[in-house]
């Protein structure tokens, strides 16, 4: 059934690609007597095409949707006739449109209006951000906002009466950077009503002091405890800020974006944003069932027929094995440096059971799953499911696979099962290397984020960045996957750098490998004749530069389907 929808899918996208693009006003209709002639051509340019036959070009040509030729510049200028814009590229560099393997659009577009506290690395910094929050916003009827890492406070993790010193007579819920943890004040426990007599919900923590009062600290489901009091954006409100975050990743390059997961009700409503800005196509996951009955089965596949064009395909459904490392709930084979060894959110009988439903329906299934023994069971389940409905093409994903065991990156090849991992995930700032470094341990630590062994096993490995964990913007994430330094050149050398990639490895993981995740590479991810005019100028040629100047590139077009999404000023 997977098949059938890829055709479905290649269907819908070959119609879309076989429509008259918008005719500009004094054009002559297209006809046979204008066959091979570009609506546009770019010349004079450093192309990287992404196609291992000829992955060096200097021109690109588009007509309509798709890219018409790929090549020297005069063998491309001779598809030019009267009525084609040529654009003279003065040697930048192209590359394909870049595609975010793994994001939230809806949190990531809420994250660009919200309180956010990811750059506020000292306690002292992340108090005064809430407190200028606080101060400039005094009709909120609360104080949320998200970002904060576990590094900005002294015993990695805040308290209720931190947040109390700061916000005492409103209530007030923030959540980490990744989403797994949340802080709360003693007026939010209150209106929650959680107290030493609340039990730890299935899959959660309410973290308690010695004498067992909850410390404000809110582990993974916990987090609903207090967070389902939280005033929600309205529908319109989504809708808003969505347009707004489509727009934002247009400028950052993306003409496709890999949404992790999403409710039935939220994708109507990126439908309607993404008609009312159609600047990114989005492949979705929709949220995975615990127990999915051939009701739950009929129900989700009837979403994913109606969704299924270019620029809004459903293919996929997404879930959690286990959860973070900082926190202590990626599930791990031995104990954290401290204690604890996680958290697995299934036991290996129901996960089975669920992705076995998932795959015989013709689902891709996608697991979060950082720990090395999550990451363990995400694969068995995949295997399993395989084996016992005899499927194969599925191209089942684990994402983040923050800590393998070494020994378990050739089961991705193996299994034909993709590796989605995040550029900027080994981003070495305070918390990584304060927090998440010690909690890991050294041993454990050295096999983290493990870019070039998971490459090496010879996995399919697309990049994402797990927005808004972490910034969409790509050009930071390739400089991130191939200096493993922060924006400051630290640590010197970089983190485990002997997992850093080249640039054309990074930008391969950002598109060929990240259309090859969502069974759409036979139509983008590349440069070549009759796949999509998805594309990107970029101020410096990523293969050329020195790597730490990569996080220095500005994108200064971004063409999706033969159409301007983003243009920098300076083109
Ligand atoms: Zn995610």
């Amino acid at each position: 059934m997977t098949r059938r929808v890829t055709i479905l899918a290649g269907a819908a996208l070959a119609a879309s690609l076989a429509g008259a693009a918008p005719e500009k006003a004094g054009q002559a209709p297209r006809g046979l007597d204008r066959a091979g002639q570009a609506d546009r051509i770019f010349v004079g340019g450093r192309v990287w095409t992404g196609e291992p036959g000829q992955p060096l070009a200097e021109a690109l040509a588009v007509r309509g949707t798709t890219v018409l030729a790929v090549g020297k510049s005069a063998d491309v200028r001779r598809h030019s006739g009267k009525g084609t814009e040529v654009v003279d590229l003065r040697g930048r560099f192209v590359a394909p449109g870049f595609i975010d393997g793994h994001l939230h659009l809806l949190g990531g577009s809420l994250s660009l209006e919200e309180l956010r506290l990811d750059d506020a690395e000292t306690f002292p910094a992340l108090t005064q951000r809430v407190r200028d929050w606080a101060t400039a916003n005094p009709d909120a009827h609360w104080v949320t906002g998200e970002g904060w890492t576990y590094a900005a406070f002294p015993d990695g993790l805040p308290s209720r009466l931190q947040l109390d010193a700061i916000v005492p007579l409103r209530p007030a819920f923030l959540v980490s950077y990744d989403g797994h943890t949340g802080w709360a004040n003693s007026m939010a426990l209150r209106l929650a009503s959680v107290t030493r007599e609340t039990k730890d919900p299935p899959g959660g923590e309410v973290v308690r002091d010695a004498k067992g009062e909850p410390t404000g600290v809110l582990k993974e489901s916990a987090m609903e405890l207090v967070g389902r009091l939280v005033p929600k954006p309205l529908p319109h409100e989504k809708e808003r800020a969505l347009r707004a975050g489509i727009a934002q990743a247009a400028a950052w390059g993306l003409t496709t974006v890999h949404q992790a997961g999403i409710s039935e009700e939220e994708i109507e409503i990126l439908s309607k944003a993404l008609e009312a800005v159609p600047r990114l196509r989005v492949y979705a996951a929709l949220d995975i069932e615990r127990d999915p009955t051939p009701e739950v089965l009929a129900r989700q596949d009837e979403i994913r027929r109606r969704f299924a064009s270019d620029r809004l395909r459903v293919g996929a459904v997404k879930g959690y094995v286990d959860g973070v490392v900082e926190a202590k709930t990626a599930a791990m084979f031995e104990p954290y440096v401290g204690g604890g060894s996680g958290l697995p959110e299934w036991t290996q009988e129901e996960l089975d059971r669920a992705v076995a439903a998932y795959d015989k329906a013709g689902w891709q299934v996608m697991l979060h799953a950082i720990g090395d023994r999550g990451i363990d069971m995400a694969l068995t389940a995949f295997e399993r499911a395989a084996r016992a409905n005899g499927t194969t093409g599925r191209r089942h994903r684990v994402e983040h696979i923050e800590v393998p065991r070494t020994a378990d990156l050739p089961r991705f090849k193996a299994g034909g099962i993709i590796a989605s991992t995040q550029a900027m995930f080994p981003y070495p700032n305070r918390n990584h290397l304060g927090v998440y470094v010690p909690t890991l341990g050294p041993e454990r630590a050295r096999r983290a984020m493990a870019f070039k062994a998971i490459d090496d096993a010879g996995a399919v490995q697309a990049f994402g960045s797990d927005w808004p964990v972490f910034t969409a913007e790509v050009v930071r994430g390739i400089a991130c996957a191939v200096t493993r330094t922060t924006v400051e050149g630290t640590p010197a050398g970089g983190w485990e750098p002997s997992q850093r990639l080249t640039a054309e490895a990074a930008l391969r993981h950002f598109t060929r490998d990240a259309a090859f995740a969502e069974h759409a590479e036979k139509e983008k991810g590349t440069l070549a004749p009759g796949k999509a005019a998805d594309f990107v100028v970029l101020s410096q040629d990523l293969l050329a530069i020195p790597p730490e100047r990569i996080k220095d590139t500005k994108v200064l077009l971004t063409v999706l389907g033969g159409q301007d999404t983003w243009r920098a000023k300076e083109f």
